[in-house]
């Protein structure tokens, strides 16, 4: 098991090599995914051939950052004290418009997420890697 890396309180991604290009993008405050060349299909953790039919060519798209709440869960008690600071917050998973399920945290009272409501991401730098967020929108 490997040990996390903090800054500022932070826990900074564990960076497989897949996922560069998905770390480097949100540096730039853009969200990234990737789509098989063969059949379509998003494909979501980054990986290195296609999950659904696997294909060896995936391309990286930028994501709209657009989607809605497919499901969510809210800590009441943060497992570390920068976490405690922000205590309650809610995480959970967006159904993002391009297909594919993104794990996040949600910019809202935890009341307030519901499943179903539409969300858009928001960018904010913990550490020194800039993370995807996403806030509660209109319709
Ligand atoms: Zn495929």
């Amino acid at each position: 098991m490997s040990s996390v890396k903090y800054e500022d309180g932070w826990p900074q991604p564990h960076r497989i090599m897949d996922a560069e290009p998905y770390w480097a993008a949100l540096q730039e405050d853009r969200l990234t995914y990737q789509r098989c060349d063969t059949c379509t299909q998003a494909v979501w953790p980054p990986h290195g051939f296609c999950p659904h039919c696997s294909g060896r060519s995936l391309t990286w798209h930028t994501s709209k950052g657009k989607g809605k709440v497919y499901s969510h869960s809210t800590v009441v008690r943060g497992p570390t004290a920068t976490w405690q600071k922000i205590s309650p917050y809610t995480v959970g998973f967006v159904e993002m418009d391009e297909g594919y399920y993104l794990f996040t945290q949600f910019l809202a009272k935890p009341d307030d997420v519901v499943i179903g409501k539409r969300v858009e991401v928001r960018y904010e730098k913990r550490g020194t890697q800039t993370q995807p967020l996403f806030a509660l929108v209109d319709q």
